[in-house]
């Protein structure tokens, strides 16, 4: 087992030591009392404290476990209770937005998605808004929604090369529309960039579920990255690190709509792939991709295939030398069928600090949950904070209510964290 948090006994981290003994259960899936006063330093008194509370809270349910008759008394083992509430997540891409409802162990319950013009503010807040109804009409699993979260392309905050081109929000100059999806919904709206957010669920439900640190690729409409150290992302002086998607790879390559020229996602994303094809960015979303990818004798999309995964040999080798993390996670709103055979063609990966220190296959990793890993990373914003206990979690959030924070013991509304 990973090294994992210990508590603490001061009186004033009772919130924290909530936090530790539910993420210990998470992680497990399940655990008696005796398991987690094993792992963390509390008290068999205040672990059964805590765990009675959670349980009283209904964030954990146990079982008694079968009878072992040479021990007495079966224990009782604790387990997350995946309906004690659920969240929504809504992944905003360029011309479309995707919505899913999801429960507190990342089942994803409903999902939907619609075509919508992202440059014009009114339609994606009545997007957003006709996407939380639309899963919430739907008889409720629970009647505890804990909120909504909201992933977007970044960066967020007005840079040089923020809200331009055909992979970000263009023309968008703030985010005051989840304030109105917030007030349209009078639920908690989170937010973040989408490949910290993608990152973040990979790490609460997905394949990084016991990687400490790994970077992880965000690829769709455009090229994201993250990069996740101690299970929390790295933000950089102002919340804008790891912006991968413009990093210039190729020296006079195709111009970027940030201004510079031979920016990786120029050659690595599915708005490169529309254009090798010639189609609308729309036809690349979705299930008409997949189709085409079946097709061995699809030339262009063949002759891009071979670019990209050349670009992603290069990327990978770039991150793993500049960072050296544990895996490189492949996730985001393209196809899983099209990650995997980049992957595929990117092999053999160049030499590189991981190479003789991790296997092969533990070197990229491609997320299992694709293409819903936008919506459950979105989903994830609002239980992030609830059911890990990295206290500094980095996504901007904004709270209108204060349920969550009262169950943990958490700062109660208005806090607006920074990205
Ligand atoms: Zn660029």
């Amino acid at each position: 087992m990973r090294t994992m948090n210990r508590g603490t006994t001061q009186q004033s981290s009772a919130p924290y030591n909530r936090r530790i003994v539910l993420d210990l259960i998470r992680r497990q899936g399940s655990m008696s009392r005796k398991d987690i006063v094993d792992l963390v330093s509390l008290s068999p008194q205040t672990v059964a404290n805590i765990t009675n509370d959670l349980e009283a809270i209904g964030l954990i349910m146990s079982r008694r476990l079968k009878a072992d008759k040479s021990r007495g008394q079966p224990p009782i083992a604790f387990e997350l209770n995946p309906n004690a509430g659920c969240s929504i997540g809504i992944s905003l891409e360029p011309g479309r937005a995707s919505a899913a409802q999801v429960n507190l162990v990342g089942d994803v319950l409903r999902k939907n998605d619609v075509a919508v013009d992202t440059r014009d503010r009114r339609q994606v807040l009545a997007a957003m808004v006709g996407l939380v109804k639309d899963l919430m009409s739907r008889r409720p699993v629970s009647e505890r929604t804990w909120g909504i979260g909201v992933a977007l392309p970044g960066p967020l905050i007005a840079t040089d090369i923020s809200f331009v081109g055909p992979t970000a929000l263009e023309g968008w100059t703030d985010l005051s529309v989840l304030d109105d999806l917030r007030d349209a919904t009078r639920l908690p709206v989170f937010y973040s960039v989408d490949s910290v957010a993608g990152a973040l669920g990979e790490t609460l439900f997905g394949v990084a579920k016991s990687l400490d640190n790994f970077f992880y690729l965000h690829l769709g409409m455009g090229l994201g990255g993250a990069l996740v150290v101690n299970r929390s992302a790295y933000r950089g002086a102002d919340g804008n690190a790891t912006e991968i998607g413009h990093i210039p790879i190729v020296p006079g390559g195709t111009p970027c709509y940030c201004g510079n020229a031979g920016c990786l996602e120029r050659y690595l994303s599915l708005h490169s792939l529309a254009e090798a094809l010639g189609v609308d960015d729309a036809q690349v979303q979705g299930g008409q991709l997949e189709a085409r990818l079946a097709d061995d004798g699809d030339a262009a999309l063949q002759a891009w295939m071979r670019q990209a995964a050349h670009k992603l040999r290069d990327a990978v080798c770039i991150i793993e030398n500049m960072l050296d993390p544990r895996s490189i996670v492949i996730g985001g709103s393209a196809p899983k069928a099209l990650a995997q055979r980049l992957v595929e063609l990117a092999q053999p990966l160049h030499r590189s600090v991981r190479g003789g220190v991790a296997a092969p296959e533990e070197r990229i990793l491609l997320s299992e949950r694709q293409e819903d890993s936008s919506i459950l990373g979105a989903a994830v914003l609002p239980l992030y904070d609830m059911l890990s206990p990295r206290l500094e979690v980095l996504q901007q959030e904004r709270r209108s209510d204060a349920n969550v924070a009262e169950i943990m013991g958490q700062r109660p509304v208005g806090r607006v964290g920074r990205l």
